[in-house]
């Protein structure tokens, strides 16, 4: 049995708008519970935006958000937020807090912890993530991929069911994206549930167990990695895949 929550989560038929621009055109995206779907996709597809209305931080015009089979959209959405953990390229770690508090902060405030236990908490979710060493730091003496390290501590501390990441290795220095994909590969094998927008196409294609192609807001190929990445059959992915490969 996996280490974590439940949450298998779906998106039905997802359709938004922001004024005049149709951003996401139906869009259908299946994740059973411990397993990992990576999104790719050229610049301006909508991946962004999908993650976003995944975890209500945007209220879809049209379609469906289940959480373990149950719609989730009549719910609170600070509820469906505190399920999912999120990971984005900029860490916005706070710079005046140390390491530490950073990362127990949210612990206190959401999950309502004492101070002892939030610090307690913090501190072994940053053992996990090879930081405990780091713990009375500023994020500024950290390195990048140290910075990102953080703030995936930080959302794992909630005890999320479902892990989101947001082009967590592009604003990395190239030398320090292994350590954070390694990070990510650790819990994609211990069993987390994530979706990962990524242009790690190694990633991708070896670690995530499908693989989601979007365009211009609809997913236009989705399957396992070896049937994307060999076999493309649009010509939309070919392209796609020749200019990142
Ligand atoms: P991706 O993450 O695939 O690069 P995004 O989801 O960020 O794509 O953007 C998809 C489209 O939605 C783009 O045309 C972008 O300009 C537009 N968009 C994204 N966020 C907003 C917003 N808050 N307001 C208006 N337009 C937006
Ligand atoms: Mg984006």
């Amino acid at each position: 049995m996996s280490e974590f929550a439940s949450g298998t989560l779906s998106a039905k038929n997802i359709h938004l708008s922001f004024g005049s621009n149709h951003v996401l055109r139906g869009i259908d995206l299946h994740v059973p519970q411990g397993t990992t779907a990576s999104v790719i996709g050229p610049s301006g597809s909508g991946k962004s935006t999908l993650l976003r209305v995944m975890n209500r931080l945007i209220e879809p015009d049209q379609g469906d958000i289940l959480l373990d089979g149950r719609s989730v959209l009549k719910d609170n959405p600070d509820e469906l937020r505190r399920r999912i953990g999120m990971v984005f390229q900029q860490f916005n770690l706070f710079p005046h807090k140390t390491v530490a508090e950073n990362v127990s902060l949210a612990l206190r405030k959401l999950r309502k912890l004492s101070k002892e236990e939030a610090r307690s908490d913090a501190l072994e979710q940053l053992d996990l993530v090879g930081l405990k060493h780091k713990a009375e730091s500023r994020p500024a003496n950290l390195s990048g991929g140290q910075q990102q390290r953080v703030a995936i501590a930080r959302a794992l501390a909630m005890k999320p069911e479902v892990m989101f990441f947001d082009e967590a290795t592009s604003a990395l220095d190239p030398e320090l994206v292994k350590g954070v994909l390694a990070l990510m590969t650790d819990l994609a094998k211990g069993g987390m549930t994530m979706v990962v927008v990524t242009h790690e196409m190694g990633f991708s294609r070896n670690v995530s167990d499908a693989v989601t192609f979007m365009d211009a807001g609809v997913v236009v190929e989705s399957g396992p990695p070896e049937q994307l990445f060999t076999e493309p059959r649009t010509d939309r992915l070919k392209g796609f895949l020749s200019d990142v490969l």
